[in-house]
């Protein structure tokens, strides 16, 4: 027998079954669905693509993207930009500042659940926006065909969508705002935003600020819906109160590295609040800088 051959096949063999159980493990730390009533959690990362096209189909395939709006956003928000690493594997990525590009199963998730909400003209709150993957993506819905023209293939914005506010159904201006706590992830998402979708920096209909994401943002408040990236030890006040009648909030509650779970806190008509529990998770937390960054 050939043993060169042999030691090869093996080593081949070796290093792909170490590559697999540290993408399990490493991913699995962060930003991760465990369990699912209702979704095909089986097929949650096993989306991967070639390219940003292929990964959309992918989660389409699995049913996780159920909608063509949600296939068009994403399909329109190519996660290149956002991702420095394996941008098309369904896994999150590190980001730098102990934070991550969340997982694309999970912001398909978000983008299905908050979807109802995400209409033209309405206003969403971003919390823990990281690399800004979300907030491009909640812009593209929430500007409506005509405000968001553009796409990632097509590298810039046409003329006449990339000046003034962007209008919705009843000429309701549209916008999206991100709280980031980390101020060079701020300047990271603007960056990443920029690369393609400068307009909805430029118009306001996108606005990335440095905050605490328990304060929320008043000022562009109510919001229609919610996101929150990180886990939070409990359901923030600010934001509840920031949530607009009718409106929608995508949250993860739970302890740091413990047992999370994604919630959708719904606020009726009335002002009265109805909550949800849709599935384990796992998220980094949403926590101080100083925590984040040295534990402390
Ligand atoms: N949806 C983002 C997820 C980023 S990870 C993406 O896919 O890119 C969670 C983010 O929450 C991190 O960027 C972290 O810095 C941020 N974060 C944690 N605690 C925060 C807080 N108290 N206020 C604002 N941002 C916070």
């Amino acid at each position: 027998p050939d043993w060169r051959v042999i030691v090869a096949v093996l080593r081949e063999r070796f290093i792909a079954v170490a590559l697999a159980l540290a993408s399990t493990t490493s991913a699995r730390a962060w930003n991760s669905t465990t369990a699912s009533l209702e979704t095909p959690w089986k097929m949650a990362w096993r989306c991967h693509g070639r390219s940003n096209e292929e990964m959309v189909d992918a989660l389409r395939a699995a049913r996780i993207v159920k909608h063509d709006d949600v296939a068009n956003a994403m399909k329109r928000t190519d996660r290149k930009d956002f991702s420095p690493e394996a941008p098309y594997h369904d896994s999150p990525q590190g980001i730098g500042y102990a934070a991550t590009i969340s997982a694309p199963h999970m912001h398909a998730y978000a983008l299905e659940i908050l979807r109802d909400k995400l209409r033209p003209g309405a206003r969403v709150l971003d919390c823990g926006h990281g690399s800004g993957y979300l907030a491009v993506a909640f812009a593209h819905m929430v500007a409506g065909p005509e405000g968001g023209a553009g796409s990632a293939a097509g590298g810039h914005a046409p003329g006449g969508a990339g000046h003034g506010a962007e209008h919705g159904e009843g000429g309701r201006p549209g916008k999206v705002v991100g709280v980031e706590h980390i101020s060079e992830l701020v300047d990271l998402s603007i960056a990443n935003t920029r690369k393609h979708y400068s307009h909805y920096l430029d118009s306001g209909l996108v606005e990335l600020h440095v905050g605490d994401a328990f304060e929320g943002w008043p000022d562009a408040a109510p919001y229609d819906a919610i996101h929150v990236g990180a886990a939070a030890p409990h359901l923030p006040g600010a934001l509840l109160d920031q949530l607009a009648p009718g409106g929608r909030m995508f949250i993860p509650v739970g302890p740091e590295g413990g047992f999370q779970n994604l919630a959708q806190v719904d606020k009726r008509e009335d002002g009265s609040i109805s909550s949800r529990e849709l599935m384990g998770v796992r998220y980094v937390p949403l926590t101080t800088r100083a925590h984040q960054l040295h534990g402390m």
